[in-house]
């Protein structure tokens, strides 16, 4: 079972693609961090981007291809989720051929949707106790005691500068702009599931389930 799992930030896909880690035994292919962990290793493509990277340049496709290449053939997974790859028509391409090789191919392209309201007002209204890390909202779970820790009784509460509308938006907009270019290609083959990202860790994870087992 290899699928991709797309979803902007506040869906909830890092929590959903460890429980698939966790639960099935699939390998998260997380093309950022195997960037980091080749560089830190030291492996030939690792030192390769690496030199790439210190010149200032992006690393390329075949570089990316190389990397997922050597992580398929590394791990006796029971299936992979790749998560920021591919994002371009191109590299799904590439993809299909890596997948093809291996006599494995994609299942699944699995969506978490999210309300852009909803998410904007579920983020904006956080807020937590500055002594003990309680979680507050705005809207949702105010303290019982206005101004007042419902756990220690501090007084003292304080907000994350990027929990804004702004930068809620902003990632919004670069989330739709990195999966334009392969929703579409997906589409096409009829592979995109649509999961509702705004609902429970586990109703979320009921429904990738759902998917996966049908
Ligand atoms: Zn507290």
């Amino acid at each position: 079972m290899d699928i991709i799992l797309l979803g902007p930030p506040g869906a909830g896909k890092g929590t959903q693609a460890q429980r698939l880690v966790e639960t099935r035994g699939m390998v998260q292919l997380s093309t950022g961090d195997m960037l980091r962990e080749a560089v830190a290793k030291g492996t030939p493509t690792g030192l390769k981007a690496k030199a790439i990277m210190a010149a200032g340049e992006l690393v390329s496709d075949a570089i990316v291809s190389a990397l997922i290449s050597e992580r398929l053939d590394a791990s006796s997974d029971k299936g992979a989720i790749f998560d920021g790859f591919p994002r371009t028509g191109h590299q799904a391409a590439a993809l299909e051929i890596l997948l093809d090789e291996r006599g494995r191919k994609l299942d699944h392209v699995i969506e978490l949707v999210v309300d852009e309201e909803a998410l904007v007002e579920r983020i904006t209204g956080r807020f937590t106790c500055a002594n003990c890390g309680a979680g507050y909202h705005d809207k949702f779970k105010l303290p019982k005691v206005e101004g007042t820790c419902d756990v220690c009784g501090s007084h003292d509460f304080k907000r994350r500068p990027d929990d804004n509308e702004q930068t809620v938006r902003t990632r919004m907009a670069e989330y739709r702009a990195k999966t334009a270019p392969i929703l579409p290609v997906y589409e096409e083959k009829g592979l995109v599931r649509r999961v509702d990202g705004m609902g429970t860790v586990d109703e979320v994870a009921a429904a990738i389930d759902a998917i996966l087992d049908s």
